[in-house]
């Protein structure tokens, strides 16, 4: 019997080791997938402020045209005014000096505003562009590390696998399916030690009777609190 339990704790770490192998394959696989989302995210907001950016740069294109316009017509109005002799066409003049005056101030106003609001978004542009150009950057080395390092994990967990069935195959049939039954329920622990009169599995006392013929060694016993196949180490 000992001999048995032995070649379970055996297939035991066999299996804990392949266990280790799949989740590892799936965290290397959730790297990538981790950084493609990051790259989606990115692009998106990108996107949207590049959209924001050309509808700026509309707007203040108009709004500096209206100004050079107004700049003009005020020009002129002045102009006008050193020529005009008739007392009512200048005030009259006057007046629209004056209101253009409003109106071009109106429009540096609002340009100056429109410019300073455009600053924070021209930031956070750059900086995703820079956060883009690293994540993709990030993303191609990965692949490449990770398409290696998968190919590396896949053969291991094969000679893995092969060593495991090989070991499983000379254990009994009935016990090797209970075994796999507690091992994918408990965590990967079928085997645990009995030590000091306790499942090392579940940290409970034993029956002493049970105790005493754990350590016989002559047949396989299983914990009461969790199932586990015990063994016992002096
Ligand atoms: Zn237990």
């Amino acid at each position: 019997m000992l001999e048995e339990i032995k070649r379970l704790m055996e297939l035991q770490t066999l299996d804990r080791k392949v266990r280790e192998l799949e989740e590892s394959l799936s965290k290397t696989a959730g790297r990538v997938t981790h950084l493609q989302d990051e790259i989606r995210k990115h692009t998106a907001e990108l996107d949207l402020l590049t959209g924001q950016d050309q509808e700026f740069a509309a707007t203040r294109k108009k709004l500096e045209r209206e100004f050079a316009e107004g700049e003009a017509r005020l020009r002129n109005k002045r102009m006008r005014q050193n020529l005009v002799r008739n007392e009512k066409e200048l005030q009259a003049l006057e007046h629209e000096v004056e209101s253009q005056k409003e109106e071009n101030q109106r429009l540096e106003a609002d340009l100056l505003a429109l410019t300073e609001g455009a600053q924070p978004r021209e930031t956070r542009l750059a900086e995703l562009q820079q956060l883009l150009s690293d994540a993709q950057a990030e993303l191609a080395k990965a692949e490449k590390e990770i398409a290696a390092e998968v190919e590396e994990t896949k053969t291991r967990l094969v000679a893995h696998r092969r060593e495991r069935d090989k070991l499983a195959g000379e254990v009994d049939a009935p016990l090797l399916q209970r075994y796999e039954i507690i091992f994918s329920r408990r965590q990967g622990v079928a085997v645990a030690i009995a030590k000091a009169g306790t499942c090392q599995g579940c940290m409970r006392l034993l029956p002493p009777q049970l105790f005493n013929e754990i350590q016989k060694h002559l047949q396989i016993h299983f914990c009461p609190n969790c199932q586990r196949i015990l063994y016992f180490e002096g």
